[in-house]
């Protein structure tokens, strides 16, 4: 934390009386930036408590306040004017193998929850392309990977412990909180400071992966289900030049028991012989073990290594979520912006993920593929297309990822909500006076 900062945070704290009983800061010298370093953070004002007391003194003491968990998303959602808390230090894990569910703190990441279930015999259904995100704040955004059967991470929440508006706590369960439930688990951080959260574990399994290269994209119209089900987890991506996927990745559970061999060809596309970053000329290095070598699912469903750098680092990133049942000619409408899309795009990846019931979720009660793009970090062209890829993309409803960048204007957004009212009077009720209100959610969930 550099001068300013610290002086304007410890006033902060002055003011609220904490100085003595909060963490007043980072502890290195961050730029307060999200991730991708696309976006600037409106406040210098970061909380770090250690307990979930100081979260909620925090919270009590804060007129406007907002939980930011590890910088991942690309667009103002994890912003504020004010104050940030940042529940880091609060990373603390129980598993109960009985009930199989995991505890823990929502400064716990995927990549530190990972080893910690594996190592005691458990796993998690699925993880993100990259284990370096925050559990809370995943789910919270209703995170994806792939695989036709797996909903996105928040269908794993089976219970979270939340710090409301007025500095109580509330806990919410699958179990017994019904509705209220259901649209506080991708909640967008607008219920509160969620403290602690349970996910639904399962016995820890192996997985094998290979790549296989060029698969014409042809090949969806009759098989698309077929390619996607044929893993427990498959993605293809694409640079939507030559009709086709340069690189089909199958992500297979190795079931106890049972063998199997990977083709040389799968629809056309032949078999990887090295491993392969998905971004053609980049090093593969940064990426999961390929080449059908078996091992923990937590080095296997994500596409890169918990100790390298993700992806290509400079980045930008937006996805749209389309029924699967229609996701070919998502594509094909995609593929009409090639000429347009190409000279700013690093890669595209397709993905599936199964419908699910939380309000917010961008896979509400409908069956998905997901078109995603990384782009390289240049948003004056890139704001240019995605109105293009929106307008390509509206007749299929599609939903944008709630923590990517998209341009689709609010009255549209209502539009794919169902539960968006509920939504609403749920936010209500726990938030009257909008404390955890930001600009993000006065524009998308408030606007239009
Ligand atoms: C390289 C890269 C790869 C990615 N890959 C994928 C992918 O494979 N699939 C996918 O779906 N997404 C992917 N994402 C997007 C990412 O998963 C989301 O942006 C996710 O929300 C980031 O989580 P985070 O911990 O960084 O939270 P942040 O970005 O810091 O915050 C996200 C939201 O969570 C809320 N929040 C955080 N902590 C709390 C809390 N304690 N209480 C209440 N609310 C809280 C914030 O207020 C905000 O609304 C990727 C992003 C990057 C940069």
């Amino acid at each position: 934390m550099n001068k300013r900062q610290f002086l304007k945070t410890s006033s902060v704290l002055l003011a609220n009386g904490m100085l003595s009983r909060l963490v007043t800061g980072e502890q290195q010298s961050t730029a307060r930036t999200n991730w991708a370093g696309n976006y600037q953070y409106s406040t210098d004002r970061l909380l770090l408590p250690k307990s979930v007391e100081e979260v909620q003194q925090a919270v009590k003491s804060s007129g406007k306040l907002r939980a930011l968990g590890a910088r991942h998303s690309f667009n103002g959602i994890a912003d504020s004017t004010d104050t940030q808390i940042s529940l880091k230090l609060l990373d603390q894990m129980v598993l109960d193998p009985k009930s199989r569910t995991v505890t823990m703190g929502a400064g716990v990441t995927y990549g530190r929850l990972a080893p910690y279930l594996d190592a005691q015999g458990f796993a998690v259904h699925n993880l993100a392309s990259l284990p370096h995100v925050s559990v809370v704040g995943a789910c919270a955004t209703a995170t994806h990977g792939s695989g036709s059967k797996n909903g996105n991470l928040s269908t794993a929440v089976s219970a979270l412990e939340i710090v409301t508006a007025d500095g109580e706590i509330v806990t919410l369960s699958r179990q017994k909180d019904g509705d209220r439930f259901l649209g506080a688990v991708v909640a967008l951080g607008g219920l509160g400071v969620v403290t602690k959260v349970t996910l639904d574990v399962q016995p820890t399994f192996q997985v094998r992966q290979v790549v296989y290269e060029n698969l014409s994209l042809g090949q969806l119209e009759s098989h698309l289900d077929d390619i996607f089900a044929s893993g427990y987890s498959v993605s293809l991506f694409t640079d939507w030049q030559n009709h086709q996927a340069t690189q089909v990745w199958i992500k297979r559970r190795v079931e106890p028991g049972t063998s199997f061999e990977f083709a040389p060809e799968f629809y056309g596309a032949k078999l990887a012989t090295r491993k392969l970053h998905p971004v053609a000329g980049h090093s593969a290095e940064s990426c999961t073990e390929q080449m059908g070598i078996p091992g923990p699912w937590h080095e296997r469903l994500p596409h890169f290594r918990m100790n390298f750098t993700p992806s290509s680092g400079a980045e930008l990133q937006a996805e749209y979520f389309v029924p699967r049942n229609r996701a070919y000619e998502a594509i094909l409408a995609v593929e009409k912006l090639r000429d347009k899309v190409g000279p700013h795009l690093f890669i595209s990846e397709l993905r599936t993920v199964e419908a699910d019931n939380l309000w917010m979720s961008t896979c509400y009660q409908r069956p998905s593929m997901t078109v995603h793009f990384t782009w390289k970090p240049e948003w004056p062209a890139v704001k240019q297309l995605l109105p293009m890829i929106e307008e390509q993309l509206a007749p299929f409803d599609a939903r944008p990822h709630w923590a990517k960048l998209f341009t689709m204007p609010p009255s549209r957004l209502k539009s794919l909500y169902a539960k968006l009212p509920e939504y609403q009077e749920l936010l209500k009720h726990y938030d009257s006076h909008g404390k955890f209100r930001n600009e993000f959610l006065n524009t998308n969930i408030y606007g239009g």
